[in-house]
């Protein structure tokens, strides 16, 4: 899908959510969206910014900010992570928020768009300072989460533990048991089997989806991984396992290039034992960065901070396939270079939205008490994931444009429904 007839903004977009407009405004001219309907959906419908006093364990108080925006729920309860993060501020928050509108819009779940955040370092803080502030933030946003008001989920720098902490704060505010307040919980807690490997899981369906479009056999085809978390790992386990070479992979610590394939199990045992990190791991030669996202290789999966993939590197890279299991990763810049060079691009919307998908049946599962077989989830998170890729495919081709805008057209099309058949007064 490489027509040129769409091209993204040449412009700079020094800030996230002015990028994540710049698609919408490309979106709803190709689809013909109304004014009315766009202006709502470019102003997010509640922005909360609480500072949370906390003792430290060296006995002095810090102060720290955390955000929670909802920008819609035309569709649904909001849903969307919480990240925990130095560089969390309130205009990556509102584009993360408004990226959930349209991802679980593009998914066919039933919610709208949220996401949260505190601005820390939680690599140095202690388990007792973490779990302190995690039930300070929920304390200060009881108002905003709630089970069927704002879903709130693991992103980057939080995982399941938070997750069970922030459930016990909410539960003692509001007096009762309320396991659907947010998703990503322990298994064994309200937690879903398959939700763990989820969003890594539907990067390797979207992977294979688009190669079949590509007419490329999986088992030829050579990959990178950028980031070695939640998302990068699982992706690169699960498109290792169907096949596919993984020649390079990397954190933020250390960047790898092995040309015959590095050897995922042994790079997840490593990480395991080594404080979840890849440094120090001998399976390729260290490489720089940059050199993973621009290396010789068929498919590039960034899967691990926004805005890595610049016009610059753009220019450079020579995937034919980019599958972005990352928020963001690609800047409105880039995303007009790798169309003019015929590079697909699964966006972030759909590439990335098997997490939300399996939180999704997670809060099903939480709401009827009743819990599925592994084998369920994934083969329930299989088929929404291989629906939602036809339904992006299909709207870039029948609008004559890439897949990151038919992605929004999908998201549009079914929001604008939502606020249509609502009414506005
Ligand atoms: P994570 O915290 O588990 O892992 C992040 C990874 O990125 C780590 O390996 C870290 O070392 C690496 N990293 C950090 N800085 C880096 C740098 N400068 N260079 C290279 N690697 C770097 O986070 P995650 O949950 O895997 O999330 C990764 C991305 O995927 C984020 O953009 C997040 O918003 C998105 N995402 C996550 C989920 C989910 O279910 N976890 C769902 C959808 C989207």
């Amino acid at each position: 899908m490489t027509t040129k007839t769409n091209t993204t903004t040449a412009e700079q977009h020094d800030s996230m959510f002015d990028a994540v407009l710049a698609r919408l405004d490309v979106a709803a001219k190709i689809y013909g969206l109304s004014d009315d309907v766009a202006n709502i959906l470019r102003n997010p419908q509640k922005q909360v910014k609480v500072s949370l006093p906390i003792m430290m364990d060296n006995g002095k108080v810090e102060v720290f900010e955390g955000f929670r925006t909802v920008h819609s729920t035309v569709l649904g309860p909001s849903k969307g992570g919480i990240r925990y993060a130095m560089d969390v501020n309130d205009d990556e928050v509102k584009a993360l928020s408004a990226w959930m509108t349209f991802k679980c819009a593009v998914a066919n779940l039933p919610y709208g768009g949220a996401k949260g955040g505190i601005k820390c370092d939680p690599r140095k803080m202690s388990v007792g300072e973490l779990e302190r502030l995690t039930k300070a933030y929920t304390t200060a946003m009881a108002d905003v989460f709630g089970p069927s008001r704002d879903i709130p989920a693991p992103d980057m720098g939080t995982s399941g533990r938070e997750m069970a902490w922030l459930v016990d704060a909410y539960n003692k505010v509001h007096r009762g048991n309320f396991p659907g307040v947010t998703t990503g919980k322990p298994v064994g807690m309200g937690g879903s089997l398959g939700r763990d490997a989820a969003t890594g899981r539907g990067v390797m369906v979207s992977t294979l989806a688009a190669l079949k479009k590509m007419n490329l056999d999986p088992k030829t085809v050579t990959c990178a991984v950028q980031g070695f978390g939640n998302v990068g790992s699982h992706a690169a386990r699960l498109l290792n396992e169907q096949g596919m070479v993984i020649c390079a992979i990397g954190d933020h610590t250390t960047t790898l290039w092995n040309e015959k394939g590095i050897d995922i199990q042994a790079a997840l045992r490593y990480v395991k034992e080594n404080g979840n990190v890849l440094k120090g791991f001998t399976g390729g030669v260290e490489i720089k960065p940059h050199e993973l996202l621009t290396a010789k290789v068929d498919v590039l999966v960034p899967a691990a901070l926004q805005n890595v993939i610049t016009g610059e590197i753009a220019l450079d890279i020579k995937a034919k396939l980019i599958v972005e299991g990352a928020n963001g990763p690609t800047t409105p810049e880039a995303d007009a270079i790798l169309q003019e060079k015929g590079i697909v691009v699964v966006p972030d919307i759909l590439a990335n939205g098997g997490g939300v998908t399996v939180s999704y049946f997670e809060w099903v599962q939480n709401n009827y008490g009743y819990y599925w077989s592994e084998e369920e989830v994934n083969a329930k998170h299989d088929a929404c994931m291989s629906n939602a890729f036809e339904h992006v495919w299909n709207n870039g081709k029948q609008y004559k444009t890439t897949m990151r805008i038919g992605a929004y057209i999908t998201a549009l099309m079914k929001v604008e429904f939502g606020i249509k058949a609502k009414g506005i007064y």
